[in-house]
């Protein structure tokens, strides 16, 4: 009786829908970095390439490879995790979008797409105070003429800029922002057309529309998981697409052992601080060892009674997330390869 992740595909698509309508005219990016947040990225991919979209973020090469195998020619690939000489060859092979953020690793791609024959599609990333990697805003202006000569070389093209917020406060996204507005204008005054700006995550898509430039790169939110501390899914209009369930394997005394436990993602900080869901309703989270955990038990507790860690009829991601002081994301990613995926 192993813990299973049922992933709800009809949701997904609901989620995608919303997220179009809420960004609109800008095209939506989907991060589907870390096997698409545990959701499984070639079932993830296909679905979303079946409902319309057309841009996927990756991270690195190896999960651009497999958007590529799901989504084909036409998909446009963004990966922004590019540093070995092979991860650049194999990118430009790929045909993918690079997210470029260091002066240095645009030589690089300009010296590796020459000699592939190639025009490698550069998205330079400025960095807006992350410092997170990111141009340096006082070295912006000499990459613009570097890439400026690799461009007219015919190596590479700069087809957009782009940045990553801290999300911590309205005040510092502001001042991120006019950053990022006055390398875009930088830019453009050094003669690039710059077609593709991207400065937003799923928050700031959704609650600050002026971010949202041409493109928004949404995680969290097309998988239904909402900020931790933020507005809840009804808000959002989103819903959680997955469930991680487990069953009772024993009951004994006051306590049911549920078979999932530490090495199946479960973090052992969540033990006495959260409840799961049972078939009566919500009961405590009582302890946590490595492959099974321990319930509180409700009266008829049946050994092969379902229990909910996290999804429909139990806490979502992000509640179990704020018990640990964790986003919904971290939850999400650490469900274990052990535990079986089901797509529904
Ligand atoms: C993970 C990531 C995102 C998506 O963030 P969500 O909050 O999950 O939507 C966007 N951009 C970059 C650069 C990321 O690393």
């Amino acid at each position: 009786m192993t813990p299973v992740l049922r992933i709800d595909l009809e949701a997904f698509d609901h989620n995608l829908r919303r997220i179009r309508a809420v960004v609109a005219p800008a095209n939506h990016l989907l991060v589907v970095k870390d096997d698409a947040y545990g959701h499984g990225v070639g079932p993830i991919v296909r679905r979303a390439f079946e409902q319309g979209v057309r841009w996927f973020g990756a991270f690195d090469v190896e999960t651009a490879a497999a958007v590529r195998a799901e989504a084909g020619g036409s998909a446009r690939i963004f990966a922004w995790m590019v540093a070995t000489d092979d991860e650049i060859a194999a990118a430009i092979d790929l045909d993918l979008d690079l997210g470029v953020g260091d002066p240095g690793l645009l030589d690089e791609v300009a010296r590796i797409a020459r000699a592939a024959g190639a025009r490698a599609k550069v998205h330079l990333k400025i960095d807006t105070g992350l410092h997170r990697n990111g141009i340096r805003p006082e070295e912006w202006d000499a990459a613009l003429l570097r890439a400026r000569e690799h461009q007219d070389d015919g190596v590479l093209e700069v087809v957009g800029v782009w940045s990553h917020l801290a999300e911590a406060s309205d005040a510092e996204d502001d001042a991120a922002a006019a950053v990022f507005d006055a390398a875009v204008q930088s830019a453009v005054d050094a003669g690039f057309h710059i077609r593709l700006r991207h400065l937003s995550a799923s928050a700031a898509s959704f609650l600050r529309p002026v971010f949202r430039h041409d493109i928004v790169r949404v995680g969290a939110f097309a998988y239904g998981i909402r900020p931790s501390g933020g507005p809840d899914e009804s808000e959002l209009g989103v819903r959680p697409i997955s469930t991680l369930s487990a069953r009772v394997i024993a009951v004994e005394g006051d306590r049911v052992r549920i078979g999932i436990g530490a090495l199946h993602g479960l973090p052992s900080s969540l033990a006495g601080r959260v409840a799961v869901g049972t078939p009566v309703g919500m009961r405590p989270l009582v302890g946590i060892g490595a492959m099974e955990s321990t319930v509180e038990r409700w009266r008829e507790a049946l050994v092969g009674d379902e229990v909910v860690i996290f999804g429909a009829g139990g806490p979502s991601a992000t509640d179990l997330a704020e018990a640990i002081d964790t986003i919904g994301e971290e939850i999400a990613v650490r469900v274990s390869p052990l535990v079986g995926r089901e797509w529904l």
